[in-house]
């Protein structure tokens, strides 16, 4: 199975994806997190992409692509995977089926998750992430349930995300509704593209998710 979740900042791919991972077995594929460790690891690519991704825009689709490419050969990706993050942009939706195209492979579903703008400013502000296993949490809308501890693995280590900061949220918008927000329409006419109410609490976007895939749990 091969799905897109696309939406804007904050909308909850990373939270839905990582639900969809364990449930299906498929991989994660999160360009946000990978650009994440090239960055921490101080590669060519993470130089080039630091300073832009904290403006908020967008890194180059060469780039990205390119990383793309390389990811999804990795052997776990063979039953298939989400992409979390992915396109951003109608060159990359274009890169993505050529890429496809020339493995014989086809998209499943292209999901948004339609949440409104002011909701996304309050999800980013809240966002925070277990510093040891990944696991996400929010301030109001998921805490940890013993305070500073991470349910998931008892770390007392938690990371915000430097893009995370009200000034840089607004110019991540931006860049959603003028390069992004186009791939509805670009999906749409390829019949692929559902939508789900994103607004709804966690567990509810994930049954909506799960009525456009079907109840089976198998990829
Ligand atoms: P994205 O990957 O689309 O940027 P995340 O999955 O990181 O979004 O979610 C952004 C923040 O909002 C996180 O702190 C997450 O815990 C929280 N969140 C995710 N889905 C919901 C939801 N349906 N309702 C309320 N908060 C949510
Ligand atoms: P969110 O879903 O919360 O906006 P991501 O973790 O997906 O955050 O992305 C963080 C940043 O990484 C983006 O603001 C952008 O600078 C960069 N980025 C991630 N994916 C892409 C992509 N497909 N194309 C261009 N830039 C990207
Ligand atoms: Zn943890």
């Amino acid at each position: 199975m091969r799905l897109i979740l696309l939406g804007p900042p904050g909308a909850g791919k990373g939270t839905q994806a990582k639900r969809l991972e364990e449930r299906f077995g498929i991989a994660q594929i999160s360009t946000g997190d990978m650009l994440r460790a090239e960055v921490k690891s101080g590669s060519e690519i993470g130089l080039q992409a630091k300073a832009i991704m904290e403006r908020g825009e967008l890194v180059s689709d060469g780039i990205i692509t390119a990383m793309l490419a390389r990811r999804v050969q990795q052997p776990d990706c063979t039953r298939g995977f989400i992409l979390d993050g992915f396109p951003r942009t109608v060159p990359q939706a274009e890169a993505l089926d050529t890429m496809l195209r020339e493995q014989a492979m086809d998209l499943d579903h292209v999901i948004e998750l339609a949440v409104d703008d002011a909701a996304l400013v309050e999800r980013i502000a809240g966002r925070f992430t277990c510093a040891r296993c990944g696991e996400g949490y929010h301030d109001r809308f998921k805490p940890t349930a013993k305070a500073g501890t991470c349910d998931a693995c008892g770390s007392t280590d938690f990371v915000r995300r430097a893009d995370d900061k009200a000034e840089t949220v607004a110019a991540r918008l931006d860049a959603y509704h003028r390069q992004t927000a186009p791939l509805l329409p670009f999906y749409r006419a390829q019949g692929k593209l559902k939508q789900v109410d994103g607004m709804a609490e966690m567990n509810e976007v994930t049954r909506q998710i799960g009525d456009i895939l079907g109840s089976g749990g198998t990829a």
